[in-house]
């Protein structure tokens, strides 16, 4: 044998498997075949700019990255707990009272101007929420329906759904058509009331870099083409040769997943971030800031260089403007309209930005409609595991999870002590 076990990817869910499977002292082998660990989370530097590969951020309050991560090393940059929503008039700043408690005069003052909180709709959407905040079990345990459905059924269907809550949510779960579960939704929810979410100070690749710290044998450029079973464990047929294990965990993103080992995947989700560099800072808010207004596909924009000034060189801003893939009628968002909607949404004059890079990521998360399955097997016999946010929620918390499971399962098939030589 070549090793104990063999990891496929190096995305999240298979560093932290190979990690937990590294610390107990079974020998693993991590076959990736992209040119640095991370998968979906990366990170880009270009002309002393910091920029992730798709705007995304990380929740400290997930309860994974709680227990498996040390937050305190990525020196997080928090945005603002909360929202900014643009408005014909304004931009609207609804922040969470608990955890800026000094935004609340605001809050209360933008959200009544603008038209957006109303006392019926803030005791609707109390009563869509209420299941969030309570056991996990038993939120996992409800009738799952879409989203919208149960927005509906809550009796949500005012401004706060239609101008803060879907178009915020939109960015989130890269779709707009409220088909997600609700379930899933109301875990995420439970996440963002419990922690502010935020970048590392080096960008996101910095989460995939901790938890490839300290591994052995990680072996870069290596695409996996097929998993054979054999006698007594697999063999992994890559580019650089045949690796024999005990076992092998398919740690790949769904599509590659179903084509090494036929598990069905589900639907990709789609997103596209354009990074613009401009030398005038176009907001004073470290927000996410959403277009209450609905006015092209932008689902989300913000100056990251407020948040983490280490995203952009001195004297130097960083904004982000990030859309649907496709968007709503099929098609690629047109650059001037993107450029446009942002400058509009952050107040500024957006002539001068200069677009440094445009992450198109067609697959940036697998769909999640109801009813939401939050453990699918990760063990499918004969040594072949398998893991990714696939296998439980579509963020960064299902990929640990998945990850952990995988290793946990891998463990046992080479229990008994038996190593590698
Ligand atoms: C733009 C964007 C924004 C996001 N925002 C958030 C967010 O804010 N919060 C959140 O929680 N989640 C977010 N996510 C989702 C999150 O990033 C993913 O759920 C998570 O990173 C998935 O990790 P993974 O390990 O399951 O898969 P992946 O990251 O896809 O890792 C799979 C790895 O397998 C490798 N691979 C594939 N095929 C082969 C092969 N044949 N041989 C060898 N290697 C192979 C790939 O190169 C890749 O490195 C976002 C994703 C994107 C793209």
């Amino acid at each position: 044998m070549d090793a104990d076990v063999v990891v496929v990817g190096a995305g999240i869910a298979g560093l932290e498997c190979a990690r937990l499977l590294h610390a107990r002292g079974v020998a693993v082998r991590v076959l990736e075949a992209a040119d640095a660990v991370g998968g979906r989370v990366r990170t880009d530097r270009v002309d002393g700019f910091t920029l992730d590969r798709g705007f995304q951020l990380l929740n400290p309050a997930y309860p994974a990255v709680r227990e498996r991560v040390d937050v305190a090393a990525l020196d997080l940059r928090p945005f603002l707990p909360g929202v900014a929503v643009r408005r014909d008039d304004r931009l609207a700043v609804l922040a969470d009272p608990r955890r800026a408690p000094l935004r609340l005069g605001r809050t209360l003052v933008d959200g009544v101007r603008s038209g957006l909180l109303s006392p019926r709709e803030l005791v609707a959407l109390a009563r869509w929420v209420a299941p969030a905040v309570g056991p996990v079990d038993r939120l996992q345990a409800r009738p799952d329906v879409t989203l919208a459905r149960s927005l509906d059924a809550a009796g949500a269907d005012g401004p706060l759904r239609h101008k803060v809550l879907e178009p915020f949510l939109a960015g989130v779960l890269a779709e707009d058509d409220g088909s997600t579960s609700a379930s899933f939704v109301r875990l995420l929810v439970r996440s963002f009331l419990a922690g502010t979410p935020g970048v590392p100070a080096a960008g996101m690749a910095a989460l995939p870099a901790q938890l490839a710290a300290g591994l052995p044998d990680v072996r870069l450029g290596v695409r996996v083409r097929q998993v054979e079973r054999v006698a007594g464990g697999v063999r992994v047929h890559a580019d650089d040769g045949v690796t024999t294990a005990r076992a092998v965990v398919v740690a790949t993103d769904a599509w590659s997943a179903e084509q090494l080992i036929g598990v069905p995947a589900p639907a990709a989700r789609g997103l596209v971030t354009h990074w613009y560099a401009t030398d005038e800072p176009p907001a004073s808010l470290p927000a996410v800031v959403v277009d209450g207004r609905r006015r092209g596909p932008v689902v989300n924009a913000a100056v990251l260089s407020l948040v983490a000034p280490s995203y952009a060189p001195p004297g130097t801003h960083l904004v982000q403007a990030t859309c649907l893939l496709p968007t709503g009628d099929g098609s690629a968002p047109a650059e001037p309209d993107v450029r446009h909607q942002a400058g509009e949404m952050l107040g500024a004059d957006p002539t001068a930005w200069r677009e440094i890079q445009r992450h198109a990521i067609p697959a940036a998360m697998p769909a999640q409609p109801p009813p939401l399955v939050v453990r699918r097997d990760v063990d499918l016999g004969d040594g072949v595991l398998v893991c990714g946010d696939h296998r439980d929620t579509a963020s960064l918390q299902g990929a640990l999870v998945s990850g952990r499971r995988a290793a946990r399962a891998a463990l046992r098939r080479v229990a008994g002590g038996v190593t590698a030589a």
